[in-house]
């Protein structure tokens, strides 16, 4: 059984008051919090490595490409991609949305006729489809219209039901014939809710189309692996699994990332530049991660990955779930509705919610003054919004940190909203 009381210890941030009272941190959905272990990697880092890597002949330069690729193989262990020398899957990206735009571009390119010959199957055109859903984060929306716009192509969706979920149950309507993407979350920023993938990924795959998953909201919360999930390619940021902003993966199945065209260009990506002839661009990953990386913050992700591992995703899951159970006491709240599933085994800890009559931003700043840290707004995701009929929400979400005390904190505050507001 793991400690929690231990695990929470572990992060400084949270050993603070904020307006005179114990930080209470609900936003782990934007972003969580860094355990000791993750911020002496990257500080560790800057004091004894610090260098560029893949390049330089030096005992430094060697020692941070060692650091670098080890935490590339920790990361592709614990979302079970390969983590083998020469058959990796994962490219390291700035976060979820530089990975999301980096696929999204290099269809793009695969469109026009550029990369290798196998990337033709990545090309799209007009009467082609490609298919997201109306839950999706505007990094996974945006690119794939703007590719939709670029390349002629129709971009369609799945519906949601009345608690948020994917209507995946239409995967044999909505992916057809002419669908050449589907790109979907697999769990919901804004409902928490996780997707039923196994319908929409056998569907996918019947007709020829590559399944990009969003593993934003899943990599830090449940166990996951992209083989098992038979998945072609995925996209995730390290900050919200408790390592570093600036650092994200994308990840691929090889002989997909072996067939993409690059999508960025510049040092470290290219065999052979010329001035009259084409460049030769080297495999996989280092044809995707053109330009200096993000070395220390990919480092410590990778650390972030074995302390998670070291607690265990069943584990993480199971502590989030039980006080989930508890969060969805707000539905009961007066004048309180949940925007997504009301029961804790088919969501995470992320719970979007409205107070009748009281903008969110009141509630937010209502919130706040009690020392309690949540997120107001539409979360980057207004179409799932639009479903609800609202145009904002308040959002609660919880990570490995957070206890019973956190949950019953928010709930006397939310409690205490409409009083305060009349
Ligand atoms: N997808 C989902 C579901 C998210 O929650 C987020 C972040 O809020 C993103 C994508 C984008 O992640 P990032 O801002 O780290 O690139």
């Amino acid at each position: 059984m793991a400690d929690f009381e231990a695990v929470r210890r572990q992060f400084p941030i949270l050993d603070q008051q904020v307006h005179g009272r114990p930080l209470v941190y609900l936003d782990s959905a934007a972003t969580a919090q860094k355990p000791q272990a993750v911020i002496d990697a990257e500080s560790g880092f800057y004091e004894s490595i610090n260098a560029g890597v893949h390049r330089g002949a030096h005992e430094l330069a060697a020692r941070g490409t060692v650091a670098f690729e080890d935490a590339r193989a920790a990361m592709a262990r614990f979302v079970g991609a390969s983590a083998e020398e020469g058959h990796e899957e994962l490219v390291v990206t700035a976060g979820a949305t530089a990975g999301l735009n980096l696929l999204a571009t290099a269809f793009g390119y695969a469109s026009m006729g550029r990369g290798p010959a196998a990337a033709r199957r990545f090309a799209l055109g007009p009467g082609d489809e490609i298919v997201v859903s109306q839950a999706e984060h505007h990094s996974v929306l945006l690119p794939f219209q703007e590719l939709a716009a670029r390349t002629g192509a129709t971009l369609t969706w799945f519906s949601l039901d009345d608690e948020g979920r994917i209507r995946t149950d239409t995967a044999d309507e909505v992916i057809t014939d002419r669908t050449k993407v589907v790109a979907m979350t697999h769990v919901g920023n804004v409902t928490g809710a996780i997707t039923d993938l196994a319908p929409v990924v056998r569907r996918a795959h019947e007709v020829g189309a590559v399944f990009v998953l969003d593993a934003c909201q899943s990599v830090p919360h449940l166990p996951v692996d992209f083989h098992a999930l038979d998945v072609d390619f995925a996209a995730f940021s390290a900050h919200k699994m408790y390592g570093p902003t600036g650092a994200g993966f994308l990840y691929g199945r090889r002989e997909l990332l072996e067939a993409l065209p690059p999508a960025w260009f510049g040092g470290s990506m290219v065999e052979l530049a010329w001035m009259d002839k084409p460049a030769q661009y080297m495999d996989p990953p280092a044809r995707f991660e053109a330009g200096t990386q993000p070395v220390a913050q990919v480092v410590a992700a990778g650390v972030a990955a074995q302390w998670l591992q070291s607690i265990g995703m069943d584990a993480v899951a199971g502590h989030e779930q039980a006080l989930t159970s508890e969060l969805l006491r707000l539905g009961d709240i007066p004048g309180v509705r949940i925007l997504g599933p009301m029961s804790a085994t088919a969501r995470i800890g992320t719970v979007a919610f409205e107070v009748e009559g009281v903008h969110p931003h009141d509630v937010g700043q209502y919130i706040d003054a009690q020392g309690i840290a949540i997120r107001v707004g539409h979360h980057c995701a207004q179409p799932v919004h639009r479903h609800f009929g609202v145009y904002a929400s308040n959002r609660a979400s919880l990570g490995v940190y957070n206890t019973m005390d956190d949950v019953h904190a928010l709930l006397d505050a939310v409690a205490g909203v409409r009083p305060f507001f009349g």
